[in-house]
């Protein structure tokens, strides 16, 4: 055995091919972006091209201390699982423990509260809110399992939402420019039969009113259920999929006849 891996070189599989990039230079000078990534393996460079494919107006800038993928995602196995441990018997082997732990950070959390929290600049339209008391509190009523708060501004953490959400909230900045923002990058991530809520649709808040109202006159991929101080619609139709016109729908009645 040793000898038949004499001549082996002790590389990792994937970064031992000749189409590997050449490293990048290094940065020397101070730039400036929209939005900065630290590290290049899986997570820094997903979340740079996500960024990039959700506005490709956005500068976004990612840097990494040694070289693209060297580290963990240069070397890993090669295993696709939805697991943290690689499968009960081996995570209950090796972490008798944090095993439950393990297994509940694996699982997807169902909702997702997501505000800048202590970074905003709170004015009289928009108060702001506070992290641990917002956690505590979630924590407190029994939701700690089910709901993560990530500290993040709204344009920002649109990267990480998964375009198949079935209820989503609005109720952030006030202003006309954020809700009609919010709007355009959120309202896609709806599914079908999904629901958005949007709250303060009132005559406090003018700028929620029209930014609301430019968004759905004429919208056939929503039905609104509700527009009194709280919006409720629902997605009937997939995003950009508008009926060609002189097109007719037919129901199941006229399909028997
Ligand atoms: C031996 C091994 C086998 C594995 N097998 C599997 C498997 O089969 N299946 C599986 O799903 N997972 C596997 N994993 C886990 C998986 O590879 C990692 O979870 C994943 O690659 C982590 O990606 P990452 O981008 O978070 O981290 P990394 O790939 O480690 O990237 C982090 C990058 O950040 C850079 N960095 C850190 N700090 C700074 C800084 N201050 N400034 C600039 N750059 C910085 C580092 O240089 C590095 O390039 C394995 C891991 C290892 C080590």
């Amino acid at each position: 055995m040793d000898r038949s891996l004499v001549a082996a070189a002790p590389v990792p599989y994937w970064l031992d091919s000749p189409e590997r990039p050449t490293p990048r230079p290094a940065l020397k000078t101070a730039v400036s972006c929209d939005l900065a990534v630290v590290g290049g393996g899986f997570s820094g460079l997903w979340t740079a091209l996500l960024a990039k494919e959700t506005d490709p107006d956005r500068e976004v800038v990612l840097v990494e201390g040694g070289r693209l993928g060297w580290a963990a995602s240069g070397r890993n196995g090669g295993f696709c699982e939805a697991s943290l441990t690689h499968g009960e018997a081996n995570g209950r082997a090796h972490f008798p423990d944090e095993y439950e732990t393990l297994e509940r950070l694996g699982k997807t959390v169902p909702i997702l509260s997501i505000d800048p929290f202590d970074r905003f600049q709170p004015g009289p339209l928009n108060p702001q809110g506070n992290y641990s008391a917002y956690l505590s509190n979630v924590v407190q009523n029994g939701f700690g399992h089910v709901c993560m708060a990530l500290s993040a501004f709204s344009f920002d953490a649109a990267t990480v939402v998964s375009n198949t959400a079935g209820v989503l909230v609005l109720d952030g900045d006030h202003h006309y420019s954020s809700v009609s923002r919010d709007l355009s990058l959120y309202l896609p991530k709806i599914a079908v039969g999904g629901f958005l809520f949007i709250d303060d649709y009132g005559p406090y808040y003018p700028d929620v009113v029209r930014a609301v109202d430019e968004v759905f006159s004429n919208n056939s991929e929503f039905k609104i259920h509700a527009k009194s101080y709280f919006v409720i619609a629902e997605r009937v139709r997939k995003p950009g999929k508008a009926p060609r016109e002189g097109r007719r729908v037919l129901s199941s009645r006229h399909l028997k006849k």
